[in-house]
């Protein structure tokens, strides 16, 4: 894939760049290292003051950055800018509570004296995806650096003006020379850098085949990895549901990110008793979604990010039409215009064992299913290779408990969306992935937490 800026509202290929070549990369890797000896010696405070500095650039500058991300992938401009502010708040967090979450631990034992330390590992890559070019990034960099790693960024192909303003936001923001370094690179050099001996571990967002092939690499080399993949969330609404609101967040959830998003609610599993007014209701509020520029505030639905991603969401569209199901609305790409848009889309009646309704829809796609009762929305919830965040609406406790309790996810939101928030821990479980972002267990993925025992 090339390295490129190609606008996904028109087509037009705005901006290319050449990838970096194996002495560049040999370069960066030195800098990387040799930056990691002297930035672990740094002190909280003083990563704080960089991290908060990177926050005021990242406010200070939003709207320029928004642009860029909408110009790259096609992003609402105003979901841009919220995604810019929320990057801001990942650093404000981290530079106020790393500190904390990384003090040494007493324990007691037969020492005299013994307690858990968390060092830094040294130089981690970060293999990153298109769809939130600044959040992803951040919420890896945020706690990272503060636990005094080095950071490599090797960021989608398609975003290569998002990866660049991300590395000069962290320079500017005042941290030493080449503790996070942007590498314009394609896929394939991925697997030579994980085997360089100054890299470390290694986190990657994006599809299960990239995440196995970067977690094989490292296995090789007994690197530590934290992976998030795809997901196809659920979102069960039950009888005593408030359902205006849960249908008005079910359309958010679904609509997040043009339905590029892997937190995204993809599989409306509904009780058959408000099975039909859930569906008229959602079909309206589909109907009345803007598509459109992505850069005009008013703009709901942008285009998909590429064209290979529009073709995927097609073919999997008419498989499911194939297998039984039935289009509400949308289910073909909008070829009135160029760029890559896809309209918002409801599709219904799909059996319940045919494999097109296991997968991940990642656009503006709804699979809306009926189920008799909890007992079929929990089993249908669960049956995917997936497990990253379910939504369920209830007011019932006792229902409330049992799908907090069965349903096979890193998260479980129970009448809300499914959202990340720096406080809480993110990330899944089977094919969704392993290991946690944010809260005090992302900052803990990347350290050695060393026991100490004196006598
Ligand atoms: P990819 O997983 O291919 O891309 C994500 C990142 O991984 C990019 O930086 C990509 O680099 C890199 N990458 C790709 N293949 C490898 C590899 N073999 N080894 C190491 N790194 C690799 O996602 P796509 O953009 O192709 O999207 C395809 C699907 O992935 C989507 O339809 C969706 O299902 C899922 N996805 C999930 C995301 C999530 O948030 N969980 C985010 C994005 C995608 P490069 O761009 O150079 O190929």
């Amino acid at each position: 894939m090339a390295i490129a800026t190609i606008n996904p509202a028109t087509g037009e290929t705005l901006k290319t760049f050449e990838p970096l070549k194996d002495a560049e990369i040999a370069a960066k890797l030195d800098l990387a290292g040799e930056a990691f000896e002297q930035y672990r010696q740094t002190s909280f405070e003083e990563r704080s003051h960089w991290l908060l500095k990177a926050a005021d650039i990242l406010e200070q500058e939003k709207a320029d950055f928004a642009k860029l991300m909408t110009l790259e992938m096609g992003k609402p401009f105003k979901a841009a800018v919220s995604e810019v502010e929320k990057c801001a708040t990942v650093c404000r967090f981290y530079a106020e509570e790393a500190a904390n979450f990384l003090a040494d631990v007493p324990v007691n034992t037969d020492a005299s004296h013994s307690f858990v330390r968390y060092q830094p590992l040294g130089v981690v890559l970060a293999v990153m995806p298109w769809n939130f070019p600044f959040w992803q990034v951040f919420r890896f960099a945020a706690p990272a650096l503060m636990a005094g790693n080095v950071g490599l960024l090797k960021h989608a192909s398609n975003v290569p003006q998002c990866a660049l303003a991300i590395e000069d936001i962290i320079q500017r923001a005042g941290f030493p020379k080449a503790v996070f370094q942007t590498l314009l690179i394609g896929a394939a050099k991925v697997a030579d850098i994980m085997a360089d001996d100054r890299v470390k571990a290694a986190t990657l967002t994006g599809s299960e085949p990239a995440g196995a092939s970067l977690a094989a690499a490292a296995g090789k080399q007994i690197k530590k990895t934290v992976l998030e993949l795809g997901g196809s969330d659920p979102f069960i609404v039950l009888p005593s549901a408030d359902l205006e609101t849960a249908v008005v967040t079910a359309t958010r959830a679904r609509m997040l990110n043009n339905g590029q998003s892997c937190i995204a609610a993809k599989r409306f599993i509904v009780a058959e008793a408000i099975a039909d007014k859930f569906e008229k209701l959602l079909l309206e509020k589909f109907e009345t979604l803007k598509v459109g520029d992505p850069i005009e505030l008013d703009t709901d639905l942008g285009p998909l990010a590429t064209p290979d991603i529009l073709q995927d969401l097609d073919q999997q569209v008419q498989t499911a039409l194939k297998s039984g199901g039935k289009v509400l609305t949308g289910g073909h790409p909008l070829s009135n215009r160029p760029g890559n848009f896809y309209p918002p889309t409801i599709i219904i009646d799909i059996p319940l064992d045919a494999p097109i309704a296991q997968e991940e829809f990642f656009g503006p796609v709804a699979l809306l299913f009926r189920v008799p009762d909890i007992d079929a929305a929990i089993k249908l919830a669960n049956a995917t290779p997936f497990g990253l965040g379910a939504s369920a609406w209830t007011t019932d406790d006792q229902e409330r408990d049992r799908l907090v309790e069965e349903i096979e996810a890193g998260a479980v939101f129970i009448n809300g969306l499914v959202k990340s928030d720096p406080r809480l821990p993110f990330g899944g479980i089977k094919r969704s992935g392993y290991g946690r972002e944010l809260s005090i267990q992302g900052i803990h993925e990347f350290v050695n937490v060393k026991t100490v025992w004196v006598k």
